[in-house]
């Protein structure tokens, strides 16, 4: 399959940008705009936001924000409509826009922007629905509630590999609970982030909405750095590595602000032997070998159980090696590009490793359509097999690498799913319903997410996204994150003439 040329990814780019009203002085700087499709530039370069522009973005921020914390919260959620109107109008136009900069086959780049769509869906009821409770005071003619109010503006740091939807989880949640926002995208996908902006900026002129609710600032760890320090921003919401993560969340609780954190997953599979064999083998490609492998909730270990094992890696070895690898736009390709040369290297280095410390290579691995983009990286998905635990198979290597390893009993299978630093997504295959029940009950899975017969990626947005340990402890989406973009007050009032104090203190 033949690759794309840079300079027809390039027009494509400028024609998208401009249908989705990117302004075309935004398009000038020093800071690459690259493509992994043939690891070339996109546009000719973008402009990086430092010390001043930060400082002059989060006053901005806080003047928004004193008008937006008292907009009635179902008038906040207008912007929040808006925005998914034009997210609809404009699905194809952003959706291929994700594809071009984070290398996504176009299903999985349009799956993007309609996940940006259900968020909006859902934000928009959730800005109806900011409930505190009523608490019994033991205090006569007093009554205790507990209400939540905005908490101030939000800095958004986000990863490559998500380049719109996880801007889209924080902005619209933050924007119905009262709080602008200001976005430092990944550098590797600074394009989507204009565009993003571009739909909002239009979206609140629609409805009359204050300015600079949403703002983007453009750069590399330093930019984010410079976020991460300033004392104006109450919340940082922080996407990617664990080392990242860490390094966010210590500098942020050093000045008492907060964090919420969505970092590395290290995901696997438990293969029971009552499993669904074919069912199986059809979630597990999608799960590890999707996206080429560069999502947080990415299947990384296949824990099997013996009976079922060379069965189960020989089937994956053969779907491995059907899956169609190339230029993520084209019709029927199944597997695109990694995001660069250091994340291509950094899945040989983890393979060699594996191999090192007793592991095979059943499948893949191996670099593809060099010849095509020198510049750009295809990896055949690679399976490989190891005998146990293995320092490797407790890393992330973000890439298409799935670990296959071998148990005996359950309990075994869940003492080496739990052995890992990281806790984000999880599943089980089995028909065995006391199996299902264990894994997903108190000493089963320790995951934020536990899965039943389906893959641990690909979650819908009603339920909390984020995972344990090392993952973070941060919760996105659905359920009741929102209340991580609030403050919550608790207030007492007395409706009586007299003043009795709590706990029967007497004081006159
Ligand atoms: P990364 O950690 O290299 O970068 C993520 C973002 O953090 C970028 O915008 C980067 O500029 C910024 N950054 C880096 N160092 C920083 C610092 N010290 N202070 C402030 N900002 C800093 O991650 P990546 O390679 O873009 O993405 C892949 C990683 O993200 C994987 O580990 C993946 O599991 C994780 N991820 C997690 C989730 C989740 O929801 N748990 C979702 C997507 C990706």
């Amino acid at each position: 399959m033949a690759l794309p040329h840079p300079e027809a990814l390039s027009a494509t780019a400028r024609e998208l940008l401009d249908r989705l009203g990117v302004a075309p002085e935004l398009l000038a700087g020093p800071l690459p705009s690259v493509t992994p499709i043939t690891g070339t530039p996109l546009v000719g370069g973008l402009r990086s936001a430092r010390g001043a522009d930060i400082d002059d973005a989060i006053d901005r921020a806080a003047i928004a924000f004193s008008a937006w914390r008292v907009t009635p919260a179902p008038a906040r959620g207008a912007v929040v409509r808006a925005l998914g109107e034009h997210l609809r109008r404009h699905r194809e136009d952003l959706g291929t826009l994700v594809s071009l900069e984070a290398g996504k086959i176009t299903s999985e780049g349009l799956g993007e922007v309609q996940e940006m769509i259900d968020v909006c869906d859902l934000a928009v009821g959730q800005s109806r629905q900011l409930f505190g409770r009523t608490i019994a005071s033991e205090r006569p003619g007093h009554r205790m509630m507990e209400s939540w109010h905005p908490l101030g503006p939000v800095g958004v740091i986000t990863a490559f590999n998500f380049p719109v939807a996880v801007w889209a989880w924080n902005a619209t949640m933050a924007l119905i609970c009262g709080d602008p926002v200001v976005w430092k995208p990944s550098e590797k996908a600074p394009l989507c982030a204009l565009a993003c902006q571009a739909l909002l900026d239009r979206a609140a002129a629609d409805v009359g909405a204050p300015a600079n609710l949403g703002q983007v600032v453009l750069g590399d760890a330093e930019t984010g750095r410079a976020l991460v320090e300033h004392p104006g921003l109450a919340l940082i919401s922080a996407t990617g590595s664990t080392p990242m993560g860490r390094a966010v969340g210590e500098r942020v609780a050093a000045r008492f602000g907060r964090s919420l954190l969505e970092l590395g997953g290290n995901n696997a599979a438990i293969v029971a032997p009552t499993a669904d064999v074919d069912l199986v083998v059809r979630a597990v490609v999608f799960a590890a070998a999707g996206t080429a492998g560069q999502r947080c909730t990415t299947l990384r270990r296949l824990i099997v159980h013996r009976d079922l094992h060379d069965e189960v890696v020989e089937r994956l070895a053969k779907a491995f090696t059907s899956l169609p690898i190339g230029d993520p736009l084209a019709a029927g390709t199944l597997v695109g590009p990694l995001i660069d040369a250091p994340a291509a290297d950094r899945v040989a280095t983890a393979i060699r490793a594996a191999v090192t410390a007793g592991g095979t290579v059943v499948t893949g691995g191996e670099r593809v359509l060099a010849d095509d983009a020198p510049a750009a990286r295809y990896i055949s998905p690679a399976l490989v097999a190891v005998p146990g635990q293995l320092d490797v198979v407790r890393t992330e290597t973000f890439g298409p690498l799935l670990y296959a390893l071998p148990y005996d009993d359950l309990d075994e299978a869940i003492g080496l799913h739990n052995d890992v630093p990281q806790g984000l997504s999880s599943s089980i295959f089995t028909r065995d319903l006391r199996e299902a029940e264990r894994f997903v009950g108190p000493a089963g899975s320790d995951c934020g997410i536990a899965n039943v017969n389906i893959g641990p990626s690909g979650a819908e947005v009603g339920g909390a996204f984020g995972g344990e340990k090392e993952t973070g402890g941060g919760r996105e989406s659905g359920s009741d994150a929102w209340r991580a973009y609030m403050r919550r007050s608790t207030a007492t009032v007395n409706a009586s003439d007299d003043l009795p104090l709590a706990q029967g203190v007497e004081f006159a």
